[in-house]
């Protein structure tokens, strides 16, 4: 049967903008000794701004144009930024192929050109002459033919209210804040310094979430709880894997709320410490 605390826990974090779907839940949240988060999105605004465009044999316009055709498909926040910097209009019949490889890039052709736009590991696995760059942000490299073309720099912010979130599960006696990205070290290293969080694991493929969790698992005892918060864009195995998987609702996708025990209405990572602090709360009222 279910408490009737459970029904004032949920009835006191829906007013919170927490929305719990079951007792169960409220039950693990109390015993959450480890919070992993996601980053793009999730701990930052996921609205990425480009900083610097950075041409290798071709103009700046150039560049970004082919940047521009390349993600123009594309969902990712980085891509929004791209296609927003670009600022003319894209004739989407010029792109004639398109694929996205998760947590690499794009690969598109675009009149007749064969353009890659991507990270380290998309130039890696397509055999592109490239030159790493020291810049710290999120860089999308770009080849077009199979040579390189140059680089853009795109950065995100960190939300608000991230900082405080981290200190409050802390202050609430969490035992360790765990970060995981498919963004490259320098990043994840940035916002973990800044946010104070405990451990930081970069350049992830969605699998691999997973397996780092799995990681984590293997060190709690039984009673221990782990959550994750994701914003969805390719985290629904790692939420669906972890004792509490909490998403954020309102950036979220459909896939992310579906797989996620807890929604987040208003994308505030420090909501969670709240939701905590209901559930030891409502567990201590005797009915
Ligand atoms: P996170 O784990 O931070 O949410 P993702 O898994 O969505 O990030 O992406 C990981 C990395 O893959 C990005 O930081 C970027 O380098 C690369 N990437 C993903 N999608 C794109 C895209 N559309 N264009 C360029 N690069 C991309
Ligand atoms: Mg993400």
């Amino acid at each position: 049967s279910i408490p009737l605390s459970f029904f004032s826990g949920i009835g006191n974090s829906s007013k919170h903008g927490i929305l719990i779907k079951g007792s169960n839940y409220l039950e693990a949240l109390k015993n959450v000794d480890t919070v992993v988060f996601d980053k793009t999105g999730t701990l930052t605004k996921g609205v990425f701004k480009v900083t610097k465009v950075s041409p290798v044999g071709i103009s700046e316009k150039e560049l970004i144009e082919y940047a521009a055709y390349a993600e123009a498909n594309s969902n990712h926040p980085i891509a929004k930024s791209i296609v927003n910097y670009y600022k003319e209009s894209i004739d989407l019949e010029k792109i004639t192929y398109f694929e996205e490889i998760a947590a690499h890039g794009i690969k598109v052709k675009y009149n007749d050109l064969h353009i890659l736009a991507g990270n380290d590991k998309l130039m890696s696995s397509e055999n592109i002459l490239y030159f790493p760059t020291d810049d710290i942000g999120t860089v999308v490299y770009i080849a077009v033919n199979g040579a390189y073309r140059g680089y853009i720099v795109i950065s995100d912010e960190i939300k608000e209210d991230s900082k405080e979130a981290i200190k409050n599960l802390k202050l609430s006696g969490v035992k360790e804040v765990v970060m995981l990205t498919g963004d490259n070290e320098k990043v994840a290293n940035k916002i973990a310094n800044e946010l104070g969080i405990d451990k930081v694991y970069s350049n992830l493929l969605p699998n691999e979430k997973v397996d780092r969790l799995e990681d984590i698992f293997k060190e709690k005892l039984p009673k221990e709880k782990v959550a994750f918060v994701g914003d969805g864009i390719n985290d629904a195995p790692v939420l669906a894997r972890a004792d509490v998987g909490i998403a954020m609702g309102a950036l979220g996708s459909d896939a992310a709320i579906e797989a996620a025990d807890v929604v987040l209405m208003t994308d505030e990572p420090s909501k969670i410490a709240k939701a905590i602090e209901i559930s030891r709360k409502t567990n201590k009222i005797v009915w």
